[in-house]
């Protein structure tokens, strides 16, 4: 996932704004974290995390200037897509991209975390296949 947000940073480092009176460049900082916390995000937290590359683009947008926009957010695109491909290809043996386990993502009774094996579409074990239903259901309602 490093290799992903290196990426985007490269090809925008130079169109990056920063302010000459500060010294040091702060805002090509700013930028590789926001690409890096991304990244992450969506390694470790993709199916709560809805538009990525909209996120990511209204995160960085304020250092770059308005003719550089629109290419930002496309290049953002290209390497999220790239990042998302590559996610769903890992192999499934219950660990992320940072190989820490995965996890279902509904509680138990006891409201503790669901400590069995998701499956890749929708991130919840056989058992909470229904909270997948309720939340297809409930999304046009909240939009
Ligand atoms: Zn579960």
């Amino acid at each position: 996932m490093y290799g992903f947000s290196r990426a985007i940073y490269r090809e925008l480092a130079d169109e990056i704004i920063e302010d000459p009176s500060r010294g040091a460049p702060v805002n090509h900082e700013r930028v590789l974290r926001a690409c890096e916390s991304a990244l992450e995000r969506l390694a470790t937290d993709r199916h709560y995390f809805a538009r990525p590359a909209r996120t990511l683009f209204n995160d960085i947008r304020i250092y770059f200037p308005m003719s550089s926009q629109l290419r930002v957010l496309h290049v953002i695109q290209r390497y999220l897509d790239l990042a998302d491909e590559f996610l769903t290809r890992l192999p499934q043996n219950g660990l992320d991209a940072y190989g820490n386990p995965l996890q279902c993502r509904a509680s138990t009774r006891r409201g503790t975390p669901c400590q069995r094996m998701p499956l890749p579409h929708n991130g919840y074990c056989p058992s909470h296949q229904h909270l997948a239903k309720t939340e297809e259901l409930e999304a046009p309602l909240a939009a």
